[in-house]
């Protein structure tokens, strides 16, 4: 939008929230349309970013067929749209396709270490097929595509209770309410900030490359050192970490090897944790305040 493009949202509020684009509503470059992708959609566009699929563990586990038919029916839909108008469309994948991955950091070429039949499934495998759609699009119907493997990604408007650890620590901090860590805690992730996401999605549309792409944020971290730093970030705060059981599944290890981004996108993300942390704070303080 502040590039001067004309947005059509596709949503179906599954996870998502109209207050998120409420900001736009009424201007006239946007629209926004009520539907579900695993709908087949006609309308005239350039640009697809299916980035449809509830995305947090909660969320997606909540309803596992809903997740698969949004990633492989939606996806069929969505590049077939594409094909049929000639639209560049981009797939939004995830680490979550590396799985528990025994390589470290993940690069591209890791085909990763999934169970096909875990309560994580749903997910990782949906993703994987997605993936596989787009290529079979790009080689047989000459679809442009993009497949970005988005890695862990918080920020405002973040569903408050979407389950994350991020968007969990924040408001259970502010709550004086204890930091619930899952396992030992030792576990690590790397923290992307959404718009660092935002931009290294938009050079990947722009760019040709049809070969998945890593987008996040290396500087990896255990949860328990997460829980520090927002700790820290509210010193006035009374809750305690306490140690939960470990969900089943739970990768033990994620960082991205980004090198393939900064390459061919020329892109790396730039808003450190401290920062990125402290504005999704005043975030969920404002939510809380309004709510
Ligand atoms: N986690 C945690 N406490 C929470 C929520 C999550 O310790 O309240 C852990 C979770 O077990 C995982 C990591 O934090 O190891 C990231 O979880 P999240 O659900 O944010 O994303 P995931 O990377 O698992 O998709």
């Amino acid at each position: 939008m502040l590039d001067g493009h004309e947005v059509i949202v596709c949503d179906n509020f599954f996870t998502g929230r109209k207050s998120n684009i409420e900001h736009w509503l009424g201007h006239s470059n946007f629209e926004l349309i009520n539907h579900d992708v695993i709908n087949p959609l006609t309308i005239e566009v350039d640009q697809i970013y299916h980035l449809a699929s509830p995305a947090s563990p909660v969320h997606y586990m909540s309803n596992p067929i809903k997740t698969i038919k949004t990633n492989t029916i939606g996806t069929i839909n969505m590049l077939g749209l594409a094909k049929r108008v000639g639209a560049r469309i981009l797939i939004a994948s995830t680490s979550e396709i590396y799985g528990d991955p025994q390589v470290h950091p993940q690069a591209e070429i890791y085909w990763g270490n999934t169970n096909p039949i875990g309560p994580r499934s749903c997910y990782d495998e949906a993703k994987r097929l997605s993936e596989t759609l787009a290529t079979a699009y790009n080689q047989r119907e000459n679809v442009t595509i993009s497949i970005a493997r988005i890695f862990n990604t918080y920020g405002p408007r973040m569903h408050p209770n979407d389950g994350r650890v991020v968007s969990n620590f924040l408001i259970q901090a502010l709550a004086n309410e204890s930091l619930s860590v899952y396992g030992s805690g030792q576990q690590t992730r790397s923290f992307q900030y959404v718009s660092d996401l935002v931009s290294g999605l938009k050079r990947l549309m722009e760019a040709n490359v049809s070969s998945p792409v890593n987008l996040g944020n290396p500087v990896e971290m255990q949860i328990n050192e997460l829980a520090l730093e927002i700790k820290k970030l509210l010193p006035n705060s009374r809750s305690e970490i306490v140690f939960m059981e470990l969900p089943r599944d739970d990768p033990r290890q994620r960082k991205p090897d980004i090198s393939k981004a900064e390459e061919l996108l020329h892109w790396r993300p730039v808003v450190p944790l401290s920062r990125g942390l402290r504005r999704t704070l005043e975030y969920f303080k404002q939510e809380i305040d309004t709510n």
